[in-house]
């Protein structure tokens, strides 16, 4: 069984739809199971519709509304204008009517914007059944969340497992084509897994149905070396293993949802990152046997949008437990910490965490060490914006790469303010500004020297309709030969 997991771009029309549906046909034998994002945009558009219904602006809602009844509607006549589109159609009335209901009630609540949201994804399920429809083969458009997750929206294995093995069930002799990003909570009430979250309900059934392989289309060639837009000379990555997929999307690639690569790690299902639009190019594949790599440094991303806060004062080195009270305050809050660092030990402690919820940490911080501020154990807690993580991502990664990523920062006067190195990955705190300078010098420096050793490289091949279990190790020996 193979997973196809397509993003907005991919489904972005009727003519695309048409496209997808001919890449699912083409890997007919290999048992796919879709997953499907929702059309380009329509995520914002249907968060524009909850916002403008919480508001009571019915003629915004009006306008928000039909727009996306006809988006969907044009790409069902782009696809097939004799196919019987009842269901489609039943849905957008449903969806209308949830939406009048939330403009009524000017309900701003998470349930009701959640509920709004889900319509992308739920539209875009039988567009691309009936697509395969029009090319003759029997789909059956799941409308329901298939994820099952706790009351946090974290999701349950077992529980996702028996739902979705009960829906495929359902699809007979057809081909199951199911909603991505959304899922069910224990209350029945629909939620979703975050933005770009269709990668990670891909994953997660995926790893549910124990399937041979999944493989998530977008709209570029796969995982590269950099962001091609900061460094024109970036490379495809043909292998990576799933610690180097995970760690380069949780730190600023934007390519796959940075918690999608942990399904399918765990149960040691290959992935593929292809790009839908040249659908003979192999792209990334990301798997356990990608032992070539080691030692190699591979790629280097950017995270933007940090923040540090910190507490300052020389009282500090008497208060005890300082990290974990930091967290713990947090965390209540529901905010993340990215990274923290000691600049100087028992002084200065720092978190990182996402500029958006800088102000919310520091509230919670001053909190937390109200006695302490009013002992003057703590002097201030401050707030810096306008930092950026710099990561360079690699397999063993030595003392070599961290002097010549070291050395490539100096170069171009960037003075990290914190850094955690680590085997596979050595990140660097820096100010935006210095971001892109940071990511040129590094690749430059770190990267591409590697790339003119003679270590072995792992050729792309063409991946065919071969299982992709077998082929890496096949791949491997033949590069040695
Ligand atoms: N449609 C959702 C989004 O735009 C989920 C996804 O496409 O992955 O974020
Ligand atoms: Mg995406």
């Amino acid at each position: 069984m193979l997973v196809m997991k397509f993003g907005g771009t991919s489904v972005g029309s009727g003519e695309r739809i048409l496209h997808v549906s001919r890449i699912v046909l083409a890997h007919r034998d290999q048992q796919p199971v879709v997953v499907t994002s929702a059309m380009s945009g329509v995520t914002d558009a249907l968060l524009e519709l909850a916002r403008s219904a919480a508001l009571g602006d019915a003629a915004a809602c009006e306008n928000q509304l039909a727009a996306l009844i006809n988006r969907h509607e044009d790409a069902a006549r782009d696809i097939s204008p004799e196919a019987d589109w009842t269901k489609l159609n039943q849905r957008l009335e449903v969806l209308s009517a949830m939406a009048a209901d939330a403009l009524a009630k000017r309900d701003g609540s998470t349930a009701a914007s959640d509920a709004l949201v889900s319509w992308g994804e739920r539209l875009a399920a039988p567009l691309v059944a009936g697509a395969l429809g029009a090319l003759g083969q029997s789909a059956l458009a799941w409308d329901d969340p298939i994820i099952a997750t706790d009351e946090h929206a974290a999701p349950l294995t077992e529980a996702t497992r028996s739902l979705a093995e009960k829906t495929l069930a359902l699809a007979g002799g057809g081909l199951l084509v199911a909603p991505g990003f959304i899922a069910r909570m224990p209350d029945g009430r629909i939620t979703t897994l975050g933005r770009g979250g269709s990668d990670y309900s891909a994953t997660l059934l995926a790893a549910a149905l124990r399937a041979d392989a999944c493989w998530i289309y977008t709209d570029v060639d796969g995982l590269l070396s950099a962001d091609p837009r900061i460094v024109e000379r970036a490379r495809i990555l043909p292998v990576v293993s799933p610690q180097t997929a995970g760690r380069l999307s949780y730190s600023g690639a934007k390519v796959l949802h940075p918690l999608s690569v942990a399904p399918v790690a765990r149960q040691g299902i290959p992935m593929r990152v292809r790009n839908t639009f040249r659908p003979d190019h192999p792209g990334t594949l990301i798997t356990a046997h990608s032992r070539a790599q080691r030692g190699a440094s591979q790629a280097v991303t950017g995270r933007r949008g940090l923040a540090a806060i910190a507490l300052i004062g020389d009282g500090l080195p008497e208060t005890p437990h300082m990290f974990r009270r930091m967290y713990q305050a947090m965390t209540r809050a529901g905010i993340e910490s990215v990274l923290s660092a000691y600049p100087g030990a028992g002084y200065d402690p720092q978190v990182f965490v996402n500029a958006a919820q800088a102000a919310a940490a520091l509230e919670q911080l001053a909190r937390e060490y109200a006695s302490e501020r009013a002992q003057g154990q703590i002097s201030s807690i401050s707030i810096q914006q306008g930092l950026a993580l710099c990561t360079l991502i690699g397999e063993e990664l030595g003392i070599a790469a961290l002097a010549q990523a070291q050395q490539a920062l100096a170069a171009e006067a960037v003075m990290p303010l914190a850094q955690t190195l680590g085997p596979s990955a050595l990140s660097f705190v820096l100010y935006e500004r210095d971001l892109e300078r940071a990511i040129r010098s590094i690749h430059r420096e770190v990267i591409e020297p590697t790339w003119h050793e003679p270590a072995v490289t792992v050729s792309c091949g063409s991946v065919g309709h071969a299982p992709d279990d077998e082929e890496p190790e096949r791949r491997f020996a033949a590069s040695h030969s």
